[in-house]
This record gives C-alpha cells, structure tokens and sequence, in this order.
C-alpha cells in the first residue's frame, strides 16, 4: 500500500526539463501572435496542474532541473513563480541554455517536431556532487515525480546517480511516481529505454504508464498483461491510461476498468496524460480514493484536450474540489 497520508501542506517535487517552443507558420519563425516564446515539458506540465489545481495550504510544488543566465531562462523561472511553484531547486549554469524544439505544420496539417536539446542545461542537473545534496535536502518530500524523459535526457553516468536518490528519498518515505514516457528520439535504442524503464520501475511507488509507451517498450499484447507485468514487479499502485479506452488500475490482485467519458470536440491531445497525472496525483495527495482520483484525473484531461496546447489558460483550470464535486 502507498502511504498517501501529508502533512499539509505536501511537499511535493517534480524533476525534469522544460523547453522553449517555437512555432513555425510558413517561413516565418515565431510569427503567431501570443505564441512567441512558449515553454513545455512534461514534468512541468504534470507540476503547473497540480498547482492550479491544489491551494497553497494543501501542497507546496518544486520543480527540479536546471537553466542558463539568458532571458528565457529568467523567462521561465518568472513563468513558474507566477505559477506557485517553488524555484528554490532550479540549477543555473552561466555556459548553458534553455533546450528548445520547433513545431512545424505541414500542408497537410500534420505537426513535425525537431529539437534542439543535445546540449540543454538540464542534461546537465547532476553536474558535480548535485545528486548527493538533493538526496539530503529532499528528504522531507512528500511526493517525487519524474518520467523517461528525466531519464532519458541525463548522460548514463548520471542516470545511476539519479537512482541512487530515488532510493534514498524512497528510503526516507518520500512516494516516487514514475510515467515512463517513451520519446524513441532520445535513447540509443528502444533496448536502451526498456533497460532503464526496468530499473526506474524497481524504485516505483506509482507507475502511471500510457499503454502505447508500454507497448512500443515492452511489446505487451494486452493492457491488462501490462498492468500485471509492473504489478508482478512489486509496484503497488499501477495506473494505466490508454486514450479515448478505459484506464486500467493494479492496486493489490485484481485489475480494474475504468471508462473514459465520451470527449466531444477532441482538439489537440498534447499533455492528455500529464494532466490526467496531476489530477490523479492531486486527488490522491487530498485522501480521495483511486475510484475518484481516476475520475478526477480523466476530467481533467478531458478538459486540456479540448484546447490547443499542453497548459490551458489558467482561468480555465477549476481547483480539485470542483473537479472532484
Ligand atoms: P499518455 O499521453 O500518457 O499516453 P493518454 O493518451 O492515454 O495518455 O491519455 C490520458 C488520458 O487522457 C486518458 O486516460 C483519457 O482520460 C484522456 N484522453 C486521451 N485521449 C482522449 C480522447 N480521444 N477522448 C477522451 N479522453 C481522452
């Protein structure tokens, strides 16, 4: 059993990497209004709902990565503040910058992604003995999440070092949530990926995994023999999401179902799953069961896909205690 049970308000903490996106309209590089210089990365986007959703009394957030000295990355710090969440955690590099990725949409509305984030200023968080001093200063978390891509980004080297804090901080009673989420463009190889997959799950509390990245990893037929496969592995809460198909749940033996309501007008899936996270995640920090953080999780997302974008605007976004009614 995951021991749900904070203090208030829950420390929790997200680590990862953010990068400046770029649109590309035509020719013209960042020409649609209001979309000049926005910022997205998954954990961070998991982190930004979780603090709309949560007052400030119920949990404190901290994202964990590093930035450059340059404007975007005070930018982005100012852009997270403005959010609630506690900076105190973000590295700055005076030879770094900010990794970005550009979007270009093809005539035939089909969006291509390239990247630029090779020599990022997050791949470099664990430069010098930073692992050791996190693994002193977080001890008192509540709540780490991190996904493949945290993972994936580090050089192999600090990728043990990364391991090396999940077991201690899981030592120490803080609650690792791990969503795998698999970007083939940034392993060696799909072997590479499910390796380290595999070694991140065996310091997982919450696998909150999307079905697709556990098949294209692990090339599991079924949800359901995904789902026991983490189970089997020790994981005790294991949530899995697979689209518009119901989200499956391993807590204890049995497997269960739980449908998605029909979503009319689907405009743009980005973030579908990092913000069912937050929801989930939220709903369980708040004592609500798995049942109603389900739900939770699944309204939230409902709501980010019927925009564009991954992070809606913040008017838009209710507090948990509406969501879950
Ligand atoms: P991931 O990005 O982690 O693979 P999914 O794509 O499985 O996540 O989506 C996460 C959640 O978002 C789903 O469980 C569901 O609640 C919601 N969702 C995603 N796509 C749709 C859709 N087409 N219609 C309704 N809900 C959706």
């Amino acid at each position: 059993m995951v021991n749900w049970k904070c203090d208030s308000p829950a420390r929790v903490a997200a680590i990862g990497e953010c990068m400046i996106e770029h649109r590309e309209v035509g020719t013209d590089l960042k020409s649609v209004p209001g979309s000049a210089r926005r910022f997205s990365g998954d954990t961070l986007n998991t982190l930004t709902y979780m603090a709309r959703l949560l007052d400030r009394g119920t949990a404190e957030p901290f994202y964990i990565t590093a930035l450059g000295m340059d404007p975007d990355s005070a930018a982005m710090l100012a852009a997270w503040e403005e959010e609630g969440i506690n900076t105190a955690f973000v590295r700055r590099f005076r030879d770094k910058l900010p990794g970005s990725y550009t979007i270009s949409t093809a005539q035939d509305g089909e969006r291509q992604f390239s990247y630029d984030r090779d020599k990022s200023a997050a791949r470099e968080l664990f430069r010098d003995d930073y692992a050791e001093s996190l693994s002193n200063s977080l001890k008192d978390l509540d709540l780490l999440y991190l996904s493949g891509i945290t993972v994936a980004i580090l050089p192999p080297h600090d990728r043990e070092k990364l391991l090396n804090l999940l077991r201690t901080l899981r030592r120490a009673g803080v609650i690792i949530v791990y969503d795998p989420n698999y970007r083939a463009v940034l392993w060696a190889s799909p072997a590479e990926a499910r390796d380290w997959s595999g070694r991140v799950y065996l310091e997982t509390d919450v696998a909150m995994p999307g079905f697709a990245d556990e098949k294209a990893l692990f090339d599991n037929a079924a949800p359901e023999q995904s789902c026991k496969r983490l189970a089997d592995l020790g994981i005790t809460e294991v949530i899995m999401k697979n689209g518009s198909s119901p989200c499956l749940v391993a807590a204890g033996q049995d497997i269960v179902r739980f449908p998605v309501t029909f979503q009319d007008g689907v405009a743009d899936t980005t973030a579908a799953g990092d913000s069912f996270n937050a929801g989930y995640i939220s709903s369980r920090l708040c004592g609500h069961d798995i049942a109603a953080s389900i739900r939770a999780g699944q309204t939230l997302a409902g709501m980010v896909i019927q925009h564009h974008g991954a992070i809606i605007p913040r008017d838009d976004t209710p507090p948990l205690y509406r969501i879950i009614g």
